[in-house]
């Protein structure tokens, strides 16, 4: 993309601070938030992006340019588990704020999870069109939060007629902020916590490389349209959180302790019909992108990572391992 003017929000957040730094280079570039993170801030600047300070939970966006042609709308206000009227209200009203201010846009692109649908059963692969409602027992409000602002991207797409296409994604990892959920479950892995994972099978999920996202969102734009557009947003392969854990034991040499026990933290996995119809396939393999992720993050295994994907050619710096 090039020559755009661009607005991001959550630009200092894991998913879209990569994809922030990466259009920074060709387009002209606005991270909005509250900068709880200034080196996250700092990184954006020198990137070239433009920031402005924006609590959506409180503020309008008086003083902001309105000639955006592109959004992305990436910042969440999660809840603290029992503020469900404040966790609705953020959400709806600062995605509300920001598609008025932006109604005018070419395309707006809202990053939602896959923690809307209604849970099925640990295999089912969720569909578009899947029951929704939500349950996260680890953050109740989240679904909510979610929930809430589609129905505003969904309404505010066709009041404004503003091109719009809602992406629920899966589980998004790389190099940035904490890494992912693989790189949290990694850190309790050497902090010698147990990991919970179900008694009998696994959870499963689709890990999508910060690569894959920062190259999929213009795609998405391309994608959207009134009617809201919604599509579910993850990696191509089905990855199993055992898997995954004794994966990043043995590249690393740090112990796994499974505890099979009634209750892990679910995961979902998505049929990719629409996603692969829109926008096409992923192109970072899991074992790969956790090895590189790894890599980069934790300088202490890096000789030892290299060693193991060289042992079993998982190809780091290629484009599909
Ligand atoms: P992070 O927790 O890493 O970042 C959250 C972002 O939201 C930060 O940039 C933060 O900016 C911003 N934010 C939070 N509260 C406010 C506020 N009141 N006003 C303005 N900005 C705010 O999130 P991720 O990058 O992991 O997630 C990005 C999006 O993707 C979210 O919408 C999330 O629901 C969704 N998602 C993420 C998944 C993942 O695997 N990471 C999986 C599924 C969905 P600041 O603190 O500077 O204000």
């Amino acid at each position: 993309m090039q020559g755009k003017k661009i607005l991001v929000t959550g630009g200092t957040g894991q998913v879209a601070r990569p994809v922030a730094e990466a259009l920074a280079a060709d387009n002209e570039v606005w991270c909005l938030g509250r900068f709880t993170d200034p080196t996250a801030r700092k990184k954006l600047e020198e990137s070239g992006a433009h920031t402005f300070i924006w609590d959506m939970a409180t503020d309008d966006l008086e003083g902001l340019p309105r000639d955006f042609t592109h959004v992305l709308h990436s910042a969440v206000h999660r809840g603290d588990r029992r503020d469900f009227e404040d966790t609705a209200r953020i959400n709806a009203a600062g995605t509300a704020r920001l598609m008025t201010h932006c109604s005018a846009a070419e395309a707006f692109l809202y990053v939602s999870s896959g923690v809307v649908y209604n849970r099925a059963d640990g295999t089912h692969r969720y569909r578009e069109g899947d029951p929704l409602g939500g349950a996260a027992p680890w953050l109740p409000t989240y679904p909510v939060a979610k929930l809430s602002a589609e129905g505003v991207v969904r309404g505010l797409a066709e009041a404004r007629a503003l091109p719009s296409v809602i992406a629920r994604l899966n589980i998004a990892y790389g190099p940035y902020g904490h890494g992912g959920v693989p790189m949290i479950l990694f850190n309790e892995m050497r902090e010698g916590k147990p990991c919970a994972v179900p008694r009998e099978g696994q959870n499963y999920c689709n890990l999508l490389h910060t690569d894959d996202v920062v190259r999929q969102v213009p795609l998405l734009w391309e994608a959207a349209r009134t009617p809201a557009r919604v599509v579910n947003w993850g990696g191509d392969e089905e990855v199993g959180i055992t898997d995954l854990l004794e994966y990043m034991s043995a590249l690393t040499g740090v112990p796994v302790r499974l505890d099979r026990n009634d209750f892990s933290r679910e995961t979902a996995i998505f049929d990719h019909s629409l996603r692969r119809d829109l926008i096409g396939d992923c192109t970072i393999g899991w074992k790969a992108g956790i090895a590189r992720t790894m890599a980069e993050l934790f300088e202490e295994y890096r000789e030892r990572i290299h060693d193991y994907a060289d042992g079993r050619q998982i190809m780091l710096d290629s484009d599909r391992g």
